[in-house]
């Protein structure tokens, strides 16, 4: 057994020197797949296009279609050892672009019966297009890896539409961790809030529960003039939005965590002077520990059935999309912290703290160890308080970002696997 296997400093340099042949061409990528955003479910042409770019590397092996638009690519190192994937999200947002970028999207699309603009707002495009350059520097130096990488192009991170399947729980279902078997699984995704250069990781929960729930609220009809005639959904459905909050503020333990719920929609009625005989709640319901979860997933149906009741109407509540918490594996934080540091320079390094987003992720590394970081991607010529968030309409990936997190995927890549291969070699487990 080697006792340092492969030669750091060369590899690095290499990794520098392929990197820096390749950044017109990921550039050029990342624009590509900006101005080509698709909607979850959606991402035929984005699935085409990155499925050419892997055809282009000759020792590939591709699965395709897995959960209906997404991708796995295989890439099996010269020597010995685990197998460690990479996870790029490849779906884009109902959102109109309105950053004045000579490439911003002018894509509209149907969104559920509406003409919607779509454009890349959480940085999609730039996570796919690292993990592209990627697999074509590790194609490269396939030579010096220890194992195994695959590549997980993964359609509708954003969430599906009501009563589809899709996502990272598709993907899972149909066995992307399995044939090879993943040992360690990372995702890293584009944060405007920091510059290119700052590296956001922890080791523990990093993204809430996320749960979305419909009450739909049956009641009776009248005339506006005549309310005693009615059982008026619309008092009802308020006076349950009012009610749910009091699960957080008297229910909740909330020294275990945060929890949230916000009705994002409260439709009913159609004139002013009809009481309509239905109303519908849309609600997400997010939750950093189990047991709120699951006190939240019981409570929100009793407050919401019992208030209706009150006001003489019933409530249907119906349990939507579901993302599990997401816990960052420690152990495999421990393995790979102090390579990222001696990429990234200690001080770049900010701490992942657990936020009440969430992300599908959680699926994969509910499976097998995995560690969700971000990279800042705030454009560099701005102050960071011009910055604009994720989702925001001027959100931006400043283009230094990509070349960065490319560097650092492939170092932590190659340093996971030796370091993995290293501790199965002594019998230790990560779990
Ligand atoms: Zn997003
Ligand atoms: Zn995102």
């Amino acid at each position: 057994m080697e006792k340092n296997p492969g030669n750091t400093s060369k590899i690095s340099a290499r990794i520098n020197e392929l990197t820096n042949d390749l950044k017109n061409q990921q550039i050029e990528t990342f624009r590509w797949l900006h101005q080509n955003p698709e909607l979850a479910l959606q991402e035929f042409k984005s699935s085409r296009f990155i499925l050419k770019h892997l055809q282009d590397l000759s020792n590939i092996e591709i699965v395709h279609p897995i959960s209906k638009t997404g991708i796995k690519a295989i890439l099996r190192g010269n020597k010995p050892g685990p197998t460690v994937a990479l996870r790029a999200d490849i779906d884009a947002l109902p959102v109109r672009e309105e950053t004045g970028l000579s490439y911003a999207s002018k894509v509209k699309t149907n969104y559920q019966g509406t003409e919607t603009y779509v454009s890349h707002a959480c940085g999609h495009d730039a996570n796919t297009a690292a993990a592209l350059g990627v697999a074509a520097v590790l194609n490269q130096i396939k030579d010096e890896l220890y194992g195994t990488v695959v590549f997980i192009f993964q359609p509708a991170e954003e969430g599906v539409p009501p009563g589809e399947d899709g996502g990272a729980a598709l993907m899972v279902k149909e066995g992307v961790l399995k044939n090879p078997d993943v040992d360690a699984i990372f995702s890293f995704h584009a944060n405007s809030m920091y510059y290119p250069g700052t590296v956001i990781i922890g080791d523990g929960i990093t993204h809430a529960s996320m749960d979305n729930i419909i009450i739909k609220i049956k009641g009776v009809q009248a005339h506006g003039s005549q309310p005693w005639k009615a059982k008026d959904p619309i008092i009802a459905g308020s006076a349950i939005i009012n009610a749910i909050q009091t699960i957080i503020s008297r229910d909740v333990d909330l020294q275990k965590g945060a929890a949230v719920i916000t009705a994002g929609y409260f439709h009913g009625g159609v004139k002013v002077n009809i009481i309509p005989d239905e109303a519908e709640i849309g609600l997400t319901v997010r939750s950093l520990d189990d047991d709120n979860h699951e006190l939240l997933m019981r409570r929100v149906k009793e407050v919401a059935e019992l208030e209706a009741q009150v006001h003489g109407c019933y409530a249907e509540v119906i349990y939507g999309q579901h993302y599990p918490i997401n816990r960052n594996n420690p152990d495999l934080y421990q393995l790979i912290i102090q390579g990222v540091k001696e990429f990234a320079g200690t001080g770049n390094l900010v701490k992942y703290l657990p936020k009440t987003t969430s992300e599908d992720f959680s699926y994969f590394s509910q499976q097998v160890p995995g560690l969700y970081i971000q990279y800042g991607s705030a454009p560099i010529d701005k102050p960071l308080s011009e910055s604009k968030p994720n989702h925001h309409p001027e959100f931006m990936v400043d283009e230094a970002a990509i070349k960065f997190v490319t560097r650092l995927e492939c170092q932590l890549i190659i340093n996971a696997l030796k370091k993995l291969h290293m501790s199965l070699i002594k019998g230790e487990n990560i779990t």
